[in-house]
């Protein structure tokens, strides 16, 4: 399965928005984009950023959602697609379908500081979903489904660590989290309103509508 695998902080750098790509580091004055707020390449120059076309917006406003979620063009696209085939609007759709995505959950749920070690953790087999192994970060939750840890992983440091810190953690209203036994569920679908998220995705349907 392919998987983005450029400098984060350079994708944040390209298009000026903090992506939160690396977990804690992002909350931290180590942040790339704190110390230095310009497009890669452009360090020893001095060049600051241009004002960019209508298009060009709309082209940033996509690559930041697909960054976000770690994605490549063609798997992305993939979403949208399946977003027009969707009833409602496309690009709320299109953001329900992104969040579905079971690394975004493990994700969500705080097991992983960010949605590329959920990616990671998910393929070492870590998890069962409704009671099965899964190791698949594209597939979509459902409500009522449960992602638990399997036995084996239990007894990781990353796992001990993990129970450690798990209290601090807040999970969105779509989810919850039982911290004791360290158990997700899905509650419902997430709506609109659940999603808090860093680029405009109504722009997005602008892009691919052209
Ligand atoms: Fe982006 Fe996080 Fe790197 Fe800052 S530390 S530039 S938010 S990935």
């Amino acid at each position: 399965m392919a998987r983005y695998t450029e400098a984060y902080c350079r994708l944040c750098r390209r298009t000026a928005t903090k992506l939160m790509l690396k977990g804690e580091r992002c909350f931290t004055e180590k942040c790339a984009l704190e110390r230095r707020n310009i497009p890669p390449g452009f360090h020893s120059t001095g060049k600051r950023r241009s004002k960019m076309s209508d298009r060009g917006l709309q082209l940033m406003e996509k690559q930041k959602a697909r960054y976000t979620y770690g994605l490549y063009e063609r798997q992305f696209r993939r979403f949208f697609e399946e977003a027009t085939r969707m009833q409602g609007i496309t690009g709320e759709n299109l953001l329900i379908l992104l969040e579905r995505r079971l690394d975004n959950v493990i994700f969500r749920l705080g097991f992983a500081d960010s949605r590329s070690q959920a990616r990671q953790i998910l393929r070492h087999g870590h998890f069962k979903l409704n009671g099965r192994k899964t190791d698949i970060p594209s597939c979509l939750v459902k409500a009522s489904d449960v992602i638990e840890w399997r036995k084996e992983s239990t007894k990781s440091e990353y796992y001990k660590t993990l129970v450690e810190r798990i209290e601090d953690k807040d999970v969105p209203a779509w989810l919850s989290l039982d911290k004791g036994n360290m158990v997700g569920k899905v509650l419902n679908l997430p709506s609109r309103e659940d999603i808090r998220t860093n680029f405009d995705e109504k722009a997005i349907v602008e892009y691919y509508s052209r």
